[in-house]
């Protein structure tokens, strides 16, 4: 079995997630005793966020870059970045190190693909919903990305920082969440990214018209199935 490393703690609430699900998935192919090799490099994530309101983008390359060569010098044969909106950073960190890293919007591009979806909303953070680092990695194979309008835009980045990093969960903003992606849903959208690793912890398939695709699941099992060679 391959080591699983992995960059976590933006935020910790959604490094939880990743570590369940690589485990269950590994049991559930292995059975018994069997669980995942993991080695989880959590960084400080009030540092980083004001890195990313300033837009001191360098900073935290430099961070999660030292996290990354670090994790592969601890016997990392895979590495996790455990947020979407840090794969802003993904083809610098990519460089530094020379064990596969998995970025979670080809994972998910992957997923959509198999479902056979064309048209997908995504939310996430302000930073992943509405730069071009995320979404050409899904227009690149040919899918069509819906974004929220501008306030909505607003109000899923804040409760993302401002809620689910610290680990509140408001039935106020499930609502307005499910609101969100069945106003997506009128304009064509097929199917939802929940493109922010904590969003899973707030919205499941049931307050979801649209078919929900997780990335947190599926960069996890994702790992899970490259470490298993399943
Ligand atoms: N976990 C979030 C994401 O998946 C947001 C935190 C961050 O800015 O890294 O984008």
């Amino acid at each position: 079995m391959k080591t699983i490393g992995l960059i976590g703690g933006m935020s910790w609430e959604s490094t939880i997630p990743y570590y369940s699900v690589i485990n269950k998935y590994v049991g559930s192919k292995l059975g018994g005793l069997h669980s995942a090799k993991i080695i989880l490099y959590s960084v400080e994530f009030y540092e980083l966020e004001k890195y990313m309101s300033a837009g001191e983008w360098d900073r935290i390359t430099e961070i999660l870059a030292d996290a990354a060569v670090k994790l592969e010098k601890a016997g990392a044969d895979v590495i996790l970045i455990c947020t979407n909106t840090m794969h802003k950073l993904f083809p610098v960190i990519r460089e530094k190190i020379s064990v596969p890293m998995i970025h979670i919007a080809d994972a998910t591009a992957d997923e959509l693909e198999r479902h056979g979806f064309k048209r997908a909303a995504l939310l996430g953070t302000k930073y992943t919903m509405t730069e071009d680092f995320y979404k050409s990695r899904l227009t690149d194979r040919g899918f069509e990305v819906l974004i929220p309008e501008e306030k909505d835009i607003e109000i899923v980045n804040r409760v993302i920082f401002e809620e689910l990093c610290c680990g509140i969960i408001k039935d106020s903003s499930r609502e307005a969440y499910s609101e969100i992606i069945a106003k997506l849903k009128e304009k064509g959208a097929e199917a939802v990214i929940l493109g922010c690793t904590e969003i899973g912890i707030l919205i499941k398939q049931e307050d979801s018209v649209l078919p929900a695709f997780d990335t947190t699941i599926i960069h996890a099992e994702s790992a899970a199935r490259f470490a298993l060679d399943a």
